[in-house]
């Protein structure tokens, strides 16, 4: 683990991430995370803990130029509201499949998929239609 150093307040990051339903941003991490350490240093960069992306701890997903983080690393459906910025998981076993296949087709080797739709979300959509 090269370049990845252990530090109390990453343990309580990725603790954090691993925990939440939600994809939460890089302000909202700092948000939540700084009053559980109060008296732990600014957190100043959260992206470098995982600049390292092989260590598949915690994804990164861009959505709409903010970056979101994602503790669940199987392959799975982001589904993003585009209202309220939500983000929910959808776990489909078809993914593996529409990889293996795009991997048959290319000649890439495939290491990971990205999959998000983009809608409102169940409490928003009301409002839309
Ligand atoms: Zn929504
Ligand atoms: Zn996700």
């Amino acid at each position: 683990m090269r370049d990845f150093r252990i530090t109390p307040q990453r343990i309580v990051i990725v603790d954090y991430l691993l925990k939440t339903e939600e994809h939460p941003s890089t302000e909202y991490i700092h948000k939540t995370i700084q009053k559980k350490i109060p008296h732990g240093k600014p957190i100043y960069s959260i992206q470098n803990p995982w600049s390292s992306k092989r260590e598949k701890l915690v994804n990164e997903i861009e959505v709409e130029g903010e970056t979101r983080f994602d503790a669940h690393t199987d392959e799975h459906i982001n589904l993003v509201c585009i209202n309220c910025g939500k983000i929910e998981d959808i776990d489909e076993d078809l993914l593996k499949e529409i990889q293996s296949r795009a991997a048959k087709k290319s000649k890439y080797l495939i290491v990971k998929g990205s999959f998000e739709m983009f809608g409102y979300c169940n409490s928003c959509k009301s409002k839309f239609n």
